[in-house]
């Protein structure tokens, strides 16, 4: 017999994810404000409810994949949320959102009875469609126990703590480093384009060499140099990492002094680009101010 599981929030990332979970068997119920989000998963036998609190009271486990803190919040404890919900006893947050709301919301949560699995992903869009985004759960055995199996369609799971948070500490940790090798990237190969070489030779260098990151590794020969720009993660999402990433490291007494400064060109990538951009875009903030595009020669 297959399992009913509820998802909300079915965009770049959890729009696979049910996906890939319908094609494993379960039983879904979703949720979304967009409702062409909903329509291919609902066209593929997902069931649409009217409120995350439907979800809620449909199935006894519920996922969210989410943008921000606050609507995970609202969605988690707001005025028809999960929490009103009378089936659910398991909630997996997929979503970043930083240790301290995790925190909170797992608190909130706990007095209706309802058990979290702080779980965010890493991976991207790619990752999320092939099933092998890393899953940073943290929880108690038990309830890892109970939800591998779902965790285990969406990709690898790391058990990475007890407490509801810790995965979102790594998960700060692990952007914070894919913010900084895209942003750092994007100055050594306009550098290195205006100087006269050519970017693939770059590229072919750098990751035979000591330099290869996960930027120079697959987004700028996939999404910078074809100038497609379409790796499904907007630059308001990785600039709230940034920021959520700051703001604990800072509030924890950890020397931040260069993550500030990667937060300062991900405030100027949000300023010119706006928040929609794909977050490879942000090569441009050092192009336009050089005079140069990464891209193939003419
Ligand atoms: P997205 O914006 O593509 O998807 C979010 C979905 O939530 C959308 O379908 C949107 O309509 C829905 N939504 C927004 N507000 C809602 C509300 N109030 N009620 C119901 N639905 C609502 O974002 P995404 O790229 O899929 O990212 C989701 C989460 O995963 C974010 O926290 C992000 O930081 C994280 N993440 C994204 C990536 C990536 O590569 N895109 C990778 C790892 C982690």
């Amino acid at each position: 017999m297959s399992e009913a599981i509820g998802f909300i929030g079915v965009g770049n990332m959890g729009g696979p994810m049910c996906r890939n979970l319908l094609q494993a068997g379960y039983e879904l119920t979703i949720y979304d404000i967009d409702e062409e989000a909903l329509k291919p998963l609902v066209e593929l036998g997902a069931t649409r409810a009217d409120t995350p609190a439907a979800v809620a009271s449909a199935v006894e486990i519920v996922l969210v994949s989410l943008p921000t803190p606050d609507i995970v919040r609202q969605i988690a404890l707001g005025p028809s949320g999960i929490s009103s919900g009378n089936r659910v006893n398991t909630y997996i947050d997929l979503s970043t959102t930083g240790p301290k709301a995790a925190e909170e919301i797992s608190a909130a949560l706990a007095d209706h009875d309802i058990a979290t699995v702080d779980s965010p992903v890493s991976g991207g869009v790619s990752g999320a469609i092939a099933g092998t985004v890393a899953v940073m759960a943290a929880c108690s055995e038990d309830h890892l126990a109970r939800v591998r199996p779902i965790l285990e369609v969406i990709g690898n799971v790391f058990h990475v703590g007890e407490t509801p948070g810790l995965g979102q500490t790594m998960k700060l940790a692990n952007n914070l480093l894919s913010a900084t090798a895209l942003a750092i990237s994007s100055e050594a190969m306009v550098m290195g384009v205006k100087a006269g070489l050519d970017p693939r030779i770059m590229l072919d260098v750098i990751n035979a060499g000591s330099g290869k990151n996960t930027a120079t590794d697959g987004k700028f020969a996939g999404a910078i140099i074809p100038r497609s720009f379409d790796l499904g993660f907007s630059v308001g999402l990785m600039h709230k990492d940034v920021k959520l990433c700051l703001e604990e490291g800072t509030a924890m007494g950890v020397s931040m002094d260069l993550a500030a400064t990667v937060g300062d060109m991900w405030d100027r990538a949000l300023d010119e680009l706006g928040a929609n951009a794909d977050f490879s875009e942000i090569v441009k903030c050092v192009e336009t101010r050089s005079g140069v595009e990464v891209k193939l020669p003419d």
